[in-house]
């Protein structure tokens, strides 16, 4: 089937972007065009004389873009991601741009990885391969401590919270805390106990944080969350970058307060991640502190990089441009916020 009448412009382009759009796009046909560089006011003059404009997490899509994208013609947006944090809503609605995401491609892929990154880390797994690699067999410095029987806190059960929630209270025999506003029965009934926030901040071994990032949630973990913690605690993050305080994170690792961190997201992540800065000097000094730690584990922003979870975002995504151009409801559409009048 062509279609070659939709035409799509996918910015931040990767190479995985380009090898899993096109292998879905077989059953539409449109025109994709993909362009390497973020989304930007000036970038957003090569949409000229396309409906779709399509982008990732980190391209800042204000007011001044979204009238670049109106006025090259574009009627949709598409994000290939869940989160809309970076979107201008209301400014996209003035300018008639609906806008699409994917509400939900693979918990699975950022659960998996999440418990990863907890192994690597609780037992220096990334450490003694770096070793290895060197001929260095000594086990001095790496020793770990059982998951079994420790006490682990999920901050938010929603779709990825609730799986790493099962795999440590199912799998590994953790004592589980979790805090969400939204109770699942199904985790209590394993034997999770759901507590206030602030006392799982204060009796978790292990922290995995999996809510979304809102005004109420931004530095969830600040320097009076870590003063208040558990001497020992281990942390990991790969919801929002923004739900941890990198400063006083920093400092808490200064006072060895905290025993490890594991961060796949950052609060100034974008410019940065995704991107190959190895012959570059990078000007932000917190990130590059954070990176000296022995005891900070970093991955720029991979969780959700599994062959299903692109497989996904890329049918998803295809779809919403297809209902869009064919005039049907657009079920992932995102709506601006209503402000109440009561
Ligand atoms: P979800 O909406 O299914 O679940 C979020 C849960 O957080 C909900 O149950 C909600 O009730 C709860 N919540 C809301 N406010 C809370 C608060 N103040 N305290 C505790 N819980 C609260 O979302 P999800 O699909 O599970 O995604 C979770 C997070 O993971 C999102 O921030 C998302 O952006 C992030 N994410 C990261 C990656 C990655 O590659 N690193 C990939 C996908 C999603």
């Amino acid at each position: 089937m062509t279609n070659s009448a939709v035409s799509v412009a996918i910015y931040g382009t990767r190479p995985y972007d380009r090898q899993f759009l096109n292998a879905a796009n077989i059953a539409h046909g449109f025109d994709l065009m993909f362009i390497e560089a973020p989304l930007t006011p000036l970038s957003a003059k090569l949409a000229a004389g396309f409906r779709v404009a399509c982008v990732f997490v980190n391209d800042v899509v204000d007011r001044e873009v979204l009238h670049a994208l109106a006025e090259a013609g574009v009627a949709l947006l598409a994000l290939r991601c869940a989160g809309y944090n970076n979107v201008d809503l209301a400014a996209a609605e003035e300018l008639g741009i609906a806008v699409v995401r994917v509400p939900a491609y693979s918990p699975h892929a950022v659960s998996e990885f999440t418990i990863g990154l907890l192994l690597s880390l609780d037992r220096r797994i990334h450490r003694a391969w770096a070793r290895v690699r060197e001929n260095n067999f000594a086990l001095d410095g790496l020793v770990g401590r059982n998951l079994h029987g420790r006490v682990a806190g999920v901050v938010g059960t929603g779709q990825i919270g609730s799986l790493v929630a099962r795999a440590l209270r199912a799998g590994f025999g953790c004592e589980v805390l979790a805090a969400d506003p939204v109770v699942d029965q199904g985790l209590v009934d394993i034997g999770v106990r759901y507590v206030e926030p602030d006392a799982l901040l204060r009796e978790a071994e292990i922290i995995s944080l999996h809510c979304p990032l809102t005004p109420d949630t931004r530095h969830l973990i600040d320097a009076k969350a870590l003063s208040g913690a558990k001497p020992g605690l281990l942390i990991v993050n790969t919801s929002r970058g923004a739900l941890i305080d990198s400063t006083a994170l920093i400092e808490a690792l200064k006072q060895r307060k905290i025993a490890g961190v594991a961060l796949d997201v950052y609060e100034q992540e974008a410019g940065v991640f995704f991107e190959d800065l190895s012959s570059e000097i990078i000007d932000d000094d917190v990130l590059q502190r954070l990176l000296t730690f022995p005891n900070v584990l970093m991955t720029g922003h991979q969780a959700f990089l599994t062959e299903e979870a692109l497989t996904a975002i890329a049918h998803t995504t295809l779809q919403s441009v297809a209902d869009f151009s064919a005039g049907r409801p657009l079920p992932n559409q995102v709506d601006a916020p209503r402000l109440s009048l009561l």
